[in-house]
This record gives structure tokens, C-alpha cells and sequence, in this order.
């Protein structure tokens, strides 16, 4: 599934401030948002990533 600008809840890059593009849009919890670029989108997917992991090993009996 391709993301849109159009469906991304923020309009500015969380890092920078500047207009998120259309090429650096990720999932997170369901929803679209969107940075300035893709080294932006990667530094936050990688966090969610390992935060994601985190979790799942404490939820696992
Ligand atoms: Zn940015």
C-alpha cells in the first residue's frame, strides 16, 4: 500500500520543521505521518522499532 501526503496527520517534519514530502511518510499506530526527508522517517522508524521489540518481550508470558 503506498502512503499519501494527503492522509498524513502532521504537515511539518518533527526533526526540522520543515513541510513533510511525500516520499519520507511512515506508519505509526495506524496512522500516516510524514518528515522532510527519509533520514527524518528512518531515525523515528528506528526507535519505534526497537521501543516495539521492547515492549513485545515484556508483554510475552
Ligand atoms: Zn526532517
Amino acid at each position: 500500500m503506498a502512503l499519501k501526503l494527503e492522509d498524513c496527520i502532521n504537515t511539518l517534519c518533527p526533526w526540522s520543521g520543515d513541510p513533510v514530502s511525500e516520499e519520507s511518510l511512515t506508519l505509526y499506530k495506524g496512522k500516516v505521518v510524514g518528515f522532510c526527508n527519509v533520514g527524518c522517517r528512518d531515525k523515528f522508524e528506528k526507535a519505534v522499532v526497537l521501543f516495539e521489540d521492547c515492549l513485545n518481550v515484556d508483554t510475552k508470558d
